[in-house]
């Protein structure tokens, strides 16, 4: 395999990256869907949620119910750290065995990432930075993702400065134009990619959380 990174802040195209990367044959591994699917009705992590934070986090159906954890889990540093020991264990040990999987092929294999920047992982083979203006962030979010433009800017203003994004990158991708200049740009990344080294096992321990370099 290939084993690459690919990062960028919210509403920065990141999403559609991957998804033109997948189109040229990828394989995606996504953290926000692992963490979706290890949280199923009747999951471990579930159960350990519902000990942790009450029985009231687990709707009607068995479901997660996202609203009531957010509540509860957002409020103290302690709970949110919590429910980071009780997730981040279940998502990287499941991102493992993909990237495996993936290893025993000749894929590229995207690890699509969003707090990379704060957690770099020194074994990917490259990362690539999906960068765009703020602004032009907050329009997209506000017009494509029924956001509001308060919520949007308030998520923007969380996350690392751009920046600190911009100086993990190997290759960046500019989505500051229309959709058909990012799809130009995915290619010409694409093909970089195919020039670097296959590798033929995981050089990452996911379940382990990394530190910036000081
Ligand atoms: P992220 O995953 O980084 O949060 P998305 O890929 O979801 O960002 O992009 C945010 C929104 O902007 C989406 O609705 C997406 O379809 C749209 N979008 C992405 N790139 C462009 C572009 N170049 N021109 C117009 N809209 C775009």
């Amino acid at each position: 395999m290939i084993l690459i990174g690919l990062t960028g802040g919210i509403g920065s195209g990141k999403s559609t990256v991957s998804l033109l990367l997948a189109g040229h044959g990828a394989v995606i591994i996504d953290a926000d869907a692992i963490v979706r699917e290890v949280q199923q009705p009747g999951s471990a992590v579930l159960d350990k949620i519902a000990e942790r934070f009450g029985e009231q986090m687990i709707a009607a159906d068995g479901s997660l119910d996202r609203a009531a954890l957010a509540a509860v889990a957002f409020a103290d540093d302690q709970a949110i750290k919590d429910l980071g020991k009780i997730v981040h264990p279940a998502v990287g040990a499941e991102m493992n065995r993909r990237v495996a999987e993936a290893a025993l092929t000749d894929q590229v294999v995207v690890m699509d990432i969003p707090l990379l920047a704060e957690n770099p992982r020194p074994g990917l083979q490259a990362t690539i930075v999906v960068d765009v203006d703020p602004e032009l962030a907050v329009s997209r979010l506000v017009e494509f993702r029924n956001m509001t433009e308060e919520d949007a800017r308030a998520r923007i203003a969380k996350q690392s400065p751009r920046d600190k994004r911009l100086a993990i990158a190997d290759r960046v991708v500019d989505n500051g134009g229309d959709r058909d200049e990012l799809a130009a740009q995915v290619e010409v990344v694409w093909h970089w990619l195919q020039t670097l080294p296959q590798i033929r096992e995981s050089p990452l321990d996911l379940t382990t959380k990394t530190e910036p370099p000081a």
